[in-house]
């Protein structure tokens, strides 16, 4: 008997006969009794109905229980990866850098300090100088900080009399460095006065078309400054993430569980630090629970994100604790090789899930670290639920990552290299020991066993073009599989309305470009 044609109106009814929806459900795709480990090209996410445009899908979420970023990214506390210039890009971008530990505490704290500073609303300890100081001290703190817009106050302190300015200006032509700055100040100010909101300064600064704004009070006592190149950043990097009162960009900072790890992060929570990682490969540790209680107990405002985890069993000893975040991933970043040698680990798409699923019932928000290598990696731990993901490979070879680019063979390459390889945990650089030794618990270790290796990458550009890239990349991600925003994308996921499905290995082939005898990928312009 041939099949009856259904009439089209009938497609939507016709539907409603089936038992469920195409596809898996998420629980039914990582199901431990039939799946095995999944990682992330193992599967993919059917679409759904479009009926926006992808540059209104939002990608705000949380990374702590605390903060919300624009954007789920964060790039790695590696030494190859995130020092103050990729701290500050990815924060101006919508992100957040962790600085890396591979370095003395004063090194870090300098870091952070560096990235804190960037950009103010009210800078409330601005530099000042005295009218007895010289050129000569405006040209230091030039070198020294980047900036040279000074109040000058009668004592040369904050909270005293403003008697003048001196700025790039007045110094640029000025061939003798002696001179006191008595004889070159601008004194005659615009000023405000104290009490003022951001916004109404802001306009003083507007309409003044002036560089600075120094704030007084009523006995003309300096009590900040504003800079009009802060409006400009402001306008510039609409996504930044800021602190809400004092505009300054947010920086995160790794660090140990030893006890010198302590008194390191004293140093950095002066520098202004927002979220400590607790750097270990393998979390679930004595000193690591040890270290949450006493940071929460010491610096109750500081988020303290936890981990590597990769089951629920680990998660749930750092959530008891008193973790804001979690951090997720053993064994599955691009130069590590700690599943071949320890024989530890877990694949990273299913421990993502596994965590996130668990980790939500306490709304601790999680973070996939590894192995993310394309936008679409990015997504895929996103609707496994994690809130952002952490990456290494990605962002090394940028203009950001530290390190210098070197010619082999034709390409323009930098090194990146895993925090356990032997090259990192060889660093002595840091006074108080080898942060790469411990984060793989082998200090005392005559013998280092390493669990990293050390490569090159590709010059991929600034982070200033990859990261708007990546953005662009998730909204059109986000518009496919018909979510308008990161929020409403996890809860359709765990509600069973995304639909996913396994790839075998001739899927995987097929998704990729193949038949071609050659092709160029040019991922972005
Ligand atoms: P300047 O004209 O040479 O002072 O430099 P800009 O105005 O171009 O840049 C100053 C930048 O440094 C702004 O983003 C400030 O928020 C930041 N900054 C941080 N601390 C200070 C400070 O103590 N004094 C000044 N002038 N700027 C600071
Ligand atoms: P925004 O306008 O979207 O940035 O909204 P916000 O609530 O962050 O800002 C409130 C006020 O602070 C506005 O007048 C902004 O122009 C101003 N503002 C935001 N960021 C900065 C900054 O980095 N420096 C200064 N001076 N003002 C800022
Ligand atoms: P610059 O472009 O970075 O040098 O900074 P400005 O535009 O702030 O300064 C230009 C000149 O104006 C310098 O000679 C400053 O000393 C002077 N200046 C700075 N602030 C004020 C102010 O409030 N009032 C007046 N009249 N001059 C100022
Ligand atoms: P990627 O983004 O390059 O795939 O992975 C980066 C992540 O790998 C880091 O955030 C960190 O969690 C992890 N990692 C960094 N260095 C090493 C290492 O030497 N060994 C192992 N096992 N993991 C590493």
């Amino acid at each position: 008997m041939s099949q009856q044609i259904l009439d089209p109106s009938q497609a939507a009814a016709e539907l409603t006969k089936y038992t469920s929806l195409d596809g898996l459900s998420v629980e039914q795709l990582l199901d431990p009794q039939l799946s095995g480990g999944l990682t992330y090209n193992d599967f993919l996410i059917l679409p759904g109905f479009i009926d926006f445009s992808a540059h209104i899908t939002s990608l705000e979420s949380k990374i702590t229980k605390n903060i919300t970023l624009r954007t789920p990214l964060m790039s790695s506390p590696m030494d190859t990866v995130t020092e103050t210039e990729m701290a500050i890009s990815m924060a101006l971008l919508g992100g957040i850098g962790i600085i890396h530990h591979n370095c003395s505490a004063e090194e870090q704290a300098e870091m952070v300090r560096k990235v804190k500073k960037f950009e103010n609303g009210f800078i409330v300890d601005p530099v000042v100088l005295s009218p007895n100081h010289t050129v000569a001290d405006v040209i230091a703190i030039k070198e020294k900080s980047g900036f040279c817009g000074i109040p000058i106050t009668e004592n040369g302190a904050m909270n005293s009399k403003l008697v003048g300015m001196v700025t790039a200006r007045d110094i640029q032509f000025h061939d003798d460095e002696t001179t006191p700055l008595s004889e070159i100040m601008t004194k005659d100010l615009v000023t405000a006065k104290k009490n003022i909101t951001l916004a109404q300064a802001n306009e003083i600064l507007k309409t003044s078309k002036k560089g600075k704004l120094p704030i007084v009070d009523d006995q003309y006592h300096l009590v900040s400054l504003l800079a009009r190149s802060d409006l400009l950043k402001n306008q510039e990097y609409p996504l930044a993430s800021k602190s809400a009162d004092s505009k300054q960009l947010l920086c995160g900072a790794a660090i140990g569980t030893r006890p010198d790890d302590k008194e390191r992060l004293a140093l950095l929570v002066e520098a202004g630090l927002d979220v400590v990682v607790l750097d270990s490969s393998q979390g679930n540790s004595v000193y690591q629970i040890e270290m949450i209680k006493w940071v929460k107990e010491k610096f109750p405002k500081l988020d303290v994100i936890a981990g590597n985890v990769v089951t629920r069993e680990q998660a749930a000893n750092l959530i008891a604790a008193g973790a804001d975040g979690l951090r997720i991933g053993m064994g599955s970043g691009s130069i590590c090789i700690t599943q071949e040698v320890m024989a530890c680990g877990r694949p990273q798409a299913t421990a993502v899930h596994r965590v996130s699923e668990f980790a939500r019932k306490f709304g601790v928000p999680t973070i996939a670290d590894g192995g993310i290598s394309n936008v679409g990696h990015i997504v895929k731990a996103v609707a496994l639920g994690a809130s952002a993901v952490m990456m290494g490979g990605m962002l090394a070879g940028t203009t950001e990552s530290p390190g210098e680019y070197f010619y082999h063979e034709g390409q323009r390459l930098k090194r990146y290299r895993g925090m356990g390889s032997i090259d990192a945990m060889s660093n002595t650089s840091g006074k108080d020991g080898n942060a790469a030794t411990k984060r793989y618990f082998s200090e005392g270790d005559t013998v280092k066993v390493a669990q990293g290796v050390v490569g090159n990458v590709i010059d991929k550009g600034s982070v200033r073009k990859f990261i708007p890239y990546l953005i662009t990349g998730l909204q059109h991600s986000l518009q496919d599989i018909g979510c308008r925003s990161i929020s409403e994308f996890k809860e359709a996921v765990y509600s069973g309305a995304v639909r996913f499905e396994k790839r075998t290995a001739s899927a995987q082939l097929e998704g990729g470009v193949h038949g071609l005898h050659s092709y160029e990928k040019k991922l972005f312009q």
